[in-house]
């Protein structure tokens, strides 16, 4: 699939335009120094027609992200509340990955530079399983990395930053490489943190473990489900999470948009439940499952139809 050639329309700065006149120039300052913001978000097939998952809670976060590097987005989180509904809309698209981004123009070069012109696209389309259909099923192999470390220091992975992702897919690639689906990125501390695009999960005696808020992006879909582990009576803990602790874990799954629920079976050479999915990770998947496509009716409230 190659993206410039899908068909549709793309939301840019307040208007639909044919997807393949959505452009850029080349000196635009974002695509030189990683300054933008963006958000990754779904929209499921529901009863009632499509329906995007925790729309407000993800235009909060793009506009948290943005006051982080210092943007002023041009528009009010209803505008582009609207807007997102509007792409999934126009594009007949019934289950749909959404992309807003916001961006720095090209009136200028340089670190410098000033009046630079904010610019904000949103695109969907559909999208399956991020890691692939096998894999959400069975589990996916996870590789240690230690390049690059995360830091509670520097808050600027709060930010779902452009830049951050050169880090992010520098850890992928190492892990990749060596024959892993995911890595598993340590802080400066040498406490697990998070995966390249993914919250982290462990549980130890029924215990849910997730590495604290502080120094990881505060996924969605992490809040997501500590809410429902919380609803299932699972205690949920926040708190340092080190290698060894996974190893001898009794299961692993990753979250996010794109991964959803996602079970480790995998850590390195160690294989954690035997090399399968485990039963309470099965368990949160299938509520998660069955909430984003609106079957859970406690959970409606975060789906907004389009
Ligand atoms: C987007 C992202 C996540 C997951 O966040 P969600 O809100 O659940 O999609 C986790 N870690 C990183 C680094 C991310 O970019």
């Amino acid at each position: 699939m190659i993206m410039s050639d899908l068909k549709g329309k793309i939301w840019m700065d307040g208007k639909l335009v044919e997807w393949s006149d959505a452009k850029i120039h080349v000196l635009t300052h974002t695509l030189h120094y990683g300054t933008g913001v963006f958000e990754g978000v779904r929209a499921y097939e529901t009863s009632d027609g499509p329906a995007i998952f925790r729309l407000e809670d993800h235009t909060n976060r793009l506009f948290e992200s943005a006051k982080l590097i210092g943007m002023q987005i041009p528009y009010d989180a209803k505008e582009l509340n609207d807007a997102q509904s509007q792409v999934v809309k126009i594009n007949n698209l019934k289950n749909a990955y959404i992309r807003p981004m916001c961006f720095y123009g090209s009136e200028g070069m340089g670190l410098r530079a000033d009046n630079l012109k904010v610019h904000t696209i949103i695109a969907a389309w559909d999208w399956g399983s991020y890691l692939g259909d096998d894999k959400i099923l069975n589990g996916i192999k996870v590789k240690v990395t230690d390049f690059p470390k995360r830091s509670e220091k520097s808050m600027l992975h709060k930010a779902k930053a452009s830049g951050n992702y050169l880090y992010s897919m520098l850890a992928l690639k190492d892990a990749l490489n060596s024959g892993y689906d995911e890595a598993l990125i340590l802080d400066i501390d040498d406490n697990v943190n998070e995966g390249s695009g993914e919250n982290f999960f462990t549980i130890i005696n029924n215990t849910i473990h997730t590495p604290k808020d502080a120094t990881v992006l505060n996924g969605i879909t992490r809040q997501t489900v500590m809410k429902i582990a919380r609803d299932l009576n699972y205690r949920v803990e926040e708190t340092n999470i080190s290698v060894d602790d996974v190893k001898s874990s009794d299961e692993a799954f990753f979250t996010g948009t794109a991964a959803e629920v996602t079970p480790i079976i995998q850590v390195d050479n160690v294989k954690i439940n035997d090399g399968k999915p485990g039963e309470i990770t099965k368990k949160i998947q299938k509520i998660y499952f069955d909430l984003i496509r609106g079957k859970v009716d406690e959970y409606s409230s975060w789906l907004t139809q389009v």
